[in-house]
């Protein structure tokens, strides 16, 4: 049995800081990574995707190069294994540079393989075992593949897998029309696929607001990207084209025959194969580890940080798990997932950049609103871009004056909506930022004039 003063269990987005921060305290590590250094995030998430959109976002731009006075010699040609190799690139350096500074961390230990505990103290790793008297869980999450008629017996691609592609697909249909199949859809659409993107329920991103998934929905459409809502009954087949998807809802055939299938329909926590009942670890019925709001488990000793405890789905929660077991254990400080402020961005183009409640559940808190909002047509950075799709939204509390929500929908949004999540992390009235004077021309410099225009909610 090697002891140790830690165990790392991940090296995602939390894992890997906190090894620096507790050996730069003066304990010994072992950080365990199973696969890939750099999790979800680095490897399969957010720096492929963001990548390959923004190989997606030139093509787009080049298709659109007239309407700049641009004149080219004809239609773009999409390079598919550059664009695949450029993602790859993207993903390799940073996953190395993980894996060479945690392997030449001063008093950290890196073991390649598998965790499980044997007990609350005890974690093997293939023949070795490991103990200590603090072990932090930070085994993330993969997609979720549902039990869906036909599922077994057709090729089906996920998030993971769909990186891989290094042609484009001649019709592929999304089944999912949230985050991350929203994504995948307009880039495949922009490198020139046919896509149809298949939704259970009435809407597109069905947790934001309606007039949020309207919009978008609308984009996409624009782009000749095919949507069926209200999916019910989806199932697939074996077909000499590809994959026949049905999707039995009220319009439209009843049938859609793609050439790949994406399945992106949720995720699923990295939990079930970890002995977590060997420690006396629990977790809900989804298997995503039950935290306190300071990320200690039920079991003393243990914490869960990243998207394993079901309180965060992105990279900047599993870092901001980090920090906040990171001040407790060493800085004395106490604090905890509460003060947190939602915060979130969704790279489709236009992005949507979010804050805080939607309106629906501001609405539904019972507190009287106020509202505002702007199109972007009326932005004029965006008219200055020729890239006027979009809407701008706040949501206030009436009576205290705070922010409770925000979504910039158009360009520019994901960095934008950073101004308003410093007014509420800043926990001030909005009129403090109504005041501040941006710079011009920026998408930002309308969130004063979209604040000045509030009116109570109808
Ligand atoms: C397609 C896609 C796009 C995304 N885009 C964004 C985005 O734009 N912005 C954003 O904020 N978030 C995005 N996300 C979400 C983001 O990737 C995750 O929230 C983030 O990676 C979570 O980090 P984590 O540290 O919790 O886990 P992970 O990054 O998943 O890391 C967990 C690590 O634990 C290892 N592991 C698991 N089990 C064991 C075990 N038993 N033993 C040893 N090692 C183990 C895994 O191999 C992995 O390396 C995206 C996700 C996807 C799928």
């Amino acid at each position: 049995m090697r002891a140790f003063d830690a165990i790392i269990i991940g090296a995602g987005q939390a894992g890997p800081p906190l090894a620096g921060r507790l050996t730069a305290a003066g304990m010994t590590v072992a950080l365990v990574e199973r696969k890939l250094f750099g999790g979800t995030c680095v490897n399969t998430g957010c720096m492929p995707t963001k990548t390959l959109v923004a190989s997606a976002y030139a093509a787009h731009l080049v298709r659109r190069a007239t309407e700049f006075g641009v004149v080219l010699a004809g239609p773009p040609d999409i390079d598919m294994p550059k664009v695949k190799a450029r993602a790859d690139a993207v993903s390799a350096n940073s996953r190395s540079g993980i894996e060479r500074s945690l392997r030449s961390m001063d008093g950290c230990t890196v073991f390649q393989g598998h965790a499980r505990f044997e007990a609350s103290n005890v974690v093997r790793v293939d023949q070795e075992r490991l103990t200590a008297p603090r072990i932090f869980i930070n085994v993330g999450g993969r997609a979720l593949v549902p039990d869906m008629p036909g599922i077994g017996e057709v090729p089906y691609l996920t998030n993971t897998s769909i990186l891989a592609l290094d042609h484009v697909p001649l019709h592929l249909v999304v089944i999912g029309g949230s985050y991350i199949g929203l994504e995948f859809a307009q880039m495949y659409r922009r490198f020139g696929a046919q896509v149809t993107i298949v939704e259970r329920a009435p809407h597109l991103i069905s947790r934001e607001d309606e007039d949020v998934s309207d919009e978008i929905r609308r984009i996409l459409e624009g782009e000749g990207i095919a949507v069926r809502t209200s999916a019910t009954c989806i199932g697939l087949a074996r077909h000499e084209q590809g994959v026949a998807v049905t999707i039995d809802c009220a319009q439209g055939p009843p049938q859609n025959v793609g050439s790949h299938v994406l399945v992106a329909v949720g995720r699923r926590p990295n939990t079930e194969d970890l002995g977590l009942d060997q420690a006396g670890v629990t977790t809900d019925s989804r298997g995503y580890i039950t935290v306190n709001d300071d990320l200690t488990t039920s079991a003393p000793g243990i914490w869960a940080l990243g998207d394993c405890n079901g309180r965060g789905a992105f990279t900047h929660t599993a870092y901001n798990d980090f920090e906040i077991v990171a001040a407790n254990l060493l800085d004395g400080e106490h604090r905890t997932l509460r003060d947190r402020v939602p915060a979130y961005a969704l790279y489709v183009d236009p992005p949507l950049g979010r804050v805080g409640m939607t309106e629906a559940q501001a609405q539904a808190s019972g507190r009287p609103l106020l509202v505002s909002k702007r199109p972007m047509s009326r932005v004029g950075r965006a008219i200055e871009k020729a890239e006027t799709h979009g809407f701008m939204k706040v949501v206030v509390d009436a009576e205290t004056k705070k922010i409770l929500g925000a979504a910039i929908l158009g360009t520019g949004g994901d960095e934008a909506i950073h101004g308003v999540l410093d007014i509420v992390n800043a926990g001030v009235s909005y009129d403090v930022l109504q005041r501040a004077v941006p710079i011009h021309p920026t998408v930002s410099e309308l969130i004063p004039t979209l604040l000045g225009d509030m009116k109570p909610a109808e």
